[in-house]
């Protein structure tokens, strides 16, 4: 942030100023250019834009300034050099990994990711000719590494799985990642930069679902991709920027492992992004190249009412937060209950990464199983008053799903746990109403 906010570095400062700064006479609410194209006033004005010589906006699907200013409030939120939006979350994993692999390519991926990227990759990515292998964070060292090949691209995972709410292992997966040769991507869609910034933890590269805690109203449908700047393509190695020391990779510098990135882009004049835009190699392809060929890009509108929630995100993390911890804590007592995961309990399995990666607190979902059979667990969600249910989590509603008769309906009992999705988790999004009348509607439902 420059100019007049030069000092402010504070996140909660950053979700209310950060992106648009109004200057003299300006709006003081991030204007919406709902505008497809840009004017110029001579055609070689235009053509140097074509030559990515100027920067500029000529047309809303490569960039549009009403989406730029919201990317570049979740950048400083992530402490990143540059952030892309997309139409959706799934948009930004698929560009988030597309921008580094082709045909011929693999990558390696946690097991516990939301479902929907579970698919991307496992199906739709496969019929492109990109290969994936699935790794259990809990497995040891030696087995995840036997997952790398010489082909391998990225290293893909989750800071809080959706639905499981597994607790993703960063710094020691950045290093393994970078012991390999190639960047960490991070969806931090549950934890929010609030909670944690996989930056500082080695990590390359971070997308998000902007559907869910960053809007919070679910008003709109967006991801986002953002760059840490920190994985040097060309010596295929992490770059200490500050954060994280940089550990040497296994691979010789000089060998081609990103071509995409450090070779001549024949649909751009035989430019080369590492060399033409350093630190801002990866998001300058990404735009130029995937939203020009493939588009995903936000509406204009959109970005401006995910603004609106991304001035409240602090509050409402915290709230969300204080709710699910009280919540959890009810839960585990309560005999009709099975299980809880919660990462805040001090029982949980990942209690102890929770404290280290979100010592602020995780996030307002959590997951738990009734005792009973499967139906016993529909009863209970159709008793329900106020919580509803919905195909929808990370909004200042309380909401509630069960995956396997939802949104993880498509997979075998087996994909199902493969997935970290047991048969019988019910996954709560704990809202920011008053915790006791959450509490209360959850009591009565239960019978
Ligand atoms: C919802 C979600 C996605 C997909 O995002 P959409 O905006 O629904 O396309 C990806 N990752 C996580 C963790 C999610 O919760």
């Amino acid at each position: 942030m420059e100019d007049n906010h030069h000092r402010v570095t504070s996140l909660d400062t950053i979700c209310i100023h950060g992106g648009w700064e109004p200057k003299k006479g300006e709006p003081q609410q991030l204007p919406i250019y709902q505008s497809t194209t840009f004017r110029y006033e001579t055609s070689e004005q235009m053509a140097r834009l074509f030559d990515l010589e100027d920067e500029g906006y000529f047309y809303t699907r490569l960039q549009n300034p009403t989406n730029d200013f919201v990317a570049k409030k979740i950048a400083a939120l992530e402490g990143g050099v540059a952030a892309v939006l997309t139409s959706s979350g799934q948009a930004a994993s698929f560009y988030s990994v597309f921008n580094i692999c082709q045909a011929g390519d693999h990558f390696v991926t946690s097991c516990n990711i939301y479902g929907g990227t579970y698919n991307l990759f496992n199906v739709t990515m496969r019929k492109l000719g990109i290969d994936c292998t699935f790794i259990d964070p809990d497995w040891d060292d030696d087995r995840i590494r036997a997952a790398f090949r010489p082909n391998t691209k990225c290293f893909f995972g989750e800071t809080i799985s959706n639905p499981g709410g597994n607790v993703f292992d960063i710094e020691r997966f950045a290093r393994m990642a970078h012991e390999h040769g190639v960047p960490l991507i991070i969806d931090n869609t549950f934890a929010t930069p609030i909670n944690c910034r996989p930056f500082e933890w080695g990590a390359d590269i971070v997308t998000h679902s902007t559907t869910k805690y960053m809007d919070g109203h679910a008003t709109q449908v967006g991801g986002a991709i953002v760059d840490s700047g920190n994985f040097d393509w060309v010596s295929c190695t992490h770059q200490d920027h500050g954060a994280t020391a940089g550990a040497a990779a296994t691979t010789a510098p000089g060998i081609e492992r990103f071509p995409g990135l450090t070779t001549p882009d024949e649909s751009y004049h035989g430019l080369t992004y590492t060399t033409a835009f350093g630190r801002k190699a990866y998001a300058t392809k990404l735009v130029s190249q995937l939203m020009r060929d493939l588009g995903s890009i936000p509406a204009p509108q959109n970005s401006f009412l995910l603004n609106i929630g991304l001035e409240t995100l602090h509050l409402r993390m915290q709230r969300h937060c204080e709710n699910a911890q009280r919540v959890a804590e009810w839960l585990e007592k309560n005999p009709r209950v099975a299980w809880v995961n919660y990462c805040g309990l001090p029982g949980n399995k990942y209690h102890a990464l929770a404290q280290k990666y979100m010592p602020k607190g995780s996030c307002g979902v959590i997951a738990f199983g009734l005792k009973g059979t499967r139906e016993d667990a529909i009863s209970f969600m159709d008793r329900l008053h106020f919580v509803s249910i919905v195909t929808h989590v990370a909004d200042a509603r309380t909401c509630v799903l069960h995956p396997a008769s939802h949104t993880h309906r498509q997979l075998s009992d087996e994909q199902l746990r493969e997935a970290g999705v047991a048969p019988d988790l019910i996954r709560l999004s704990v809202g920011i109403e008053d915790v006791n009348d959450i509490i209360a509607d959850l009591e009565q439902a239960m019978g």
